[in-house]
């Protein structure tokens, strides 16, 4: 079933704001916190297995240098796709760390001794489907496949592997609770039309310079880019900065994005809300989610804080249907 309530706080890799990023840990203490979606990132491994991590290179997030010297590739990179899942087990995560070794986000989980592992996407359905069990909650699950294109190269057909798993555990159709989500246009569209998926999914919309993938997001940004994303998914997730900017006096101000997305009936989750990590010259965390939900009125957010949203939300009672639209206009 699908979750009832718009909008809806998604949790970026989890509670990552407070525990390790994709670690069971911070999806269970999301849960507690409210989310109504928990994110997975989604990878391959050497045998095939999808597991839960945000890169498809492993040493940012854990100790695989130190554990497995010598099976960097050439460009320094340990990819998870060249470690079978016994391997990577083995492993222990910890708050991520830049290229230079240093801590992303210094106020986070500190460094220590506690095991957090790396988790199957089979073994995190199970974890979270277990706790909405016990917690007679429907927490949603928000599943994206990374650099599909890139595992394709390398021999695994990603797409598949995740349609696969999530059909396996009963996300096959268009009311399951799950987003299907990935920067990769021409994917998306496979995975709709070529491999038949009827799941929700969301087109994330990127920058060209970073990268992510061969789609043009200026072209995916424009009414005809739109036009052809409504075809195929049922919403976009954009970055922030691609909704609204503030400029230096604090002052947010629209690129009209939201409106024209909408327009197509297409749903609007941008990423990525952090109390630790504004938007430039945005003033505070409130700014931020006041210029999301009630200017650029967005569908819900992906956020490393989900307590932070959810207590937003909470005081936020303008966009409920019962609202006669004279008190809605006031405010
Ligand atoms: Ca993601």
């Amino acid at each position: 079933m699908s979750a009832a309530r718009e909008p809806i706080v998604i949790a970026h890799r989890g509670a990552c704001g407070y525990l390790p990023e994709h670690t069971l840990e911070a999806k269970a203490l999301a849960i507690g916190l409210g989310a109504d979606f928990i994110e997975q990132d989604v990878v391959i491994t050497r045998d095939g297995v999808p597991i839960v991590t945000h890169d498809i290179f492993l040493e940012d997030v854990t100790d695989v240098a130190a554990r497995f010297p010598g099976r960097a590739r050439a460009d320094g990179h340990y990819y998870a796709i060249d470690f079978t899942l016994e391997e990577i087990r083995a492993l222990r995560r910890f708050e991520r760390v830049d290229d230079q070794g240093h801590v992303v986000f210094p106020r986070r989980f500190p460094s220590t001794q506690v095991h957090f592992g790396v988790n199957t996407l089979g073994e995190e359905i199970e974890f979270l489907q277990g706790i909405n069990r016990s917690l007679n909650r429907e927490a949603g699950l928000y599943t994206e496949v990374k650099y599909p294109a890139w595992h394709r190269r390398q021999g695994q057909d990603i797409s598949r592997i995740v349609l696969d798993t999530l059909s396996k555990y009963g996300y096959r159709d268009a009311d399951s609770n799950v987003y299907f989500q990935c920067f990769d246009a021409l994917e998306s569209r496979r995975v709709r039309h070529e491999l038949g998926s009827r799941l929700k999914l969301i087109q994330l919309v990127g920058e060209n310079a970073w990268k992510e993938s061969s789609t043009d997001y200026d072209a995916l940004r424009s009414d005809a880019g739109l036009d052809e994303v409504a075809d195929f998914a049922q919403g976009i997730g954009p970055e922030i900065s691609q909704l609204v900017r503030w400029d230096e006096t604090g002052r947010p101000g629209s690129t009209g994005l939201a409106a024209r997305a909408r327009a197509r009936g297409l749903k609007i989750h941008p990423y990525t809300h952090r109390v630790d990590a504004l938007p430039p010259s945005a003033p505070d965390s409130d700014a931020v989610l006041r210029a999301l939900f009630d200017e650029e009125r967005v569908d819900g957010v992906f956020s490393d804080f989900t307590d932070v949203v959810v207590r937003f939300l909470s005081k936020t009672p303008a966009s409920t249907p019962t609202t006669p639209a004279s008190q809605s206009e006031c405010r």
